[in-house]
């Protein structure tokens, strides 16, 4: 059972190294934009919060984001790998108080480094299933039907975010609030750095090879 963060900037492959970190191990991956942008798109007053926040590439207040770390947490006893949560000092605050509560402790927090010129690429060029949420890449991960997606079948869409002067912002955000985290875990003894350029499988190895895992 593992209990892992994802660290790093907007488009760094958080997302789709969280899901095959999950198909691998069993645990459960949380990502907190998914939920956000389910919640928008269900228009529950979760969403009608968040929506304005996410379209500026803002970060949704922190005690809202507890809030929802906190009840889906309590119900993975079974390991969980958090996609997108802590981005702030804050959070990660919130959530060691979080952990504590549920006698549990995190095994480690990935940090995934890739430059900026890599990532405005990799996000002008994403695109994702607005029914089962699935990430492609039409440069390095493309459909196998022209923007169909593989898994349901659905017309893919460009995020309302991935617009190139919201991903400048996201990435400002990202330094300016999440990249202290490093900091925070490494000072912990909790972080390990994985170099997130390469192809999909080949980031997912170094990933189980950082963290003690064999590879199947
Ligand atoms: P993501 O899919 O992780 O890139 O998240 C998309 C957007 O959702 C972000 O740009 C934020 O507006 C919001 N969001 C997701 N996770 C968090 C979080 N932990 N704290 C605050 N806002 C978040």
């Amino acid at each position: 059972m593992i209990r892992v963060i994802f660290l790093g900037p907007p488009g760094a492959g958080k997302g789709t190294q969280a899901d095959i970190l999950a198909r691998h191990t069993g645990a459960t991956k949380v990502a907190t934009g998914d939920i956000l942008r389910e919640a928008v798109a269900r228009r529950t007053e979760l969403g009608k919060i968040a929506e304005g926040y996410m379209k500026r590439g803002e970060l949704v207040p922190d005690d809202i984001m507890l809030g929802i770390v906190e009840e889906t947490l309590k119900e993975l006893p079974d390991g969980f790998i958090l996609d997108g949560f802590p981005r702030t000092l804050p959070q990660a605050q919130g959530l060691d108080q979080v952990l504590e509560k549920l006698g549990v402790h995190l095994d480690a927090v990935v940090s995934l480094v890739v430059p900026d010129e890599e990532i405005v690429r990799r996000l002008s060029a994403r695109r994702v299933c607005p029914k089962c949420q699935a990430t492609y890449n039409l440069l390095t991960q493309p459909p196998k039907e022209d923007e169909i997606c593989d898994q349901c079948g659905t017309p893919l869409v460009r995020r309302p975010d991935d617009e190139p002067q919201t991903i400048r912002r996201r990435l400002e955000v990202y330094r300016a609030q999440t990249e202290p985290l490093i900091g925070y875990y490494r000072g912990k003894g909790l972080l390990v750095e994985v170099d997130g350029v390469g192809p999909t499988d080949e980031v997912a190895r170094r990933i189980r090879a950082a963290l003690g895992l064999r590879s199947r």
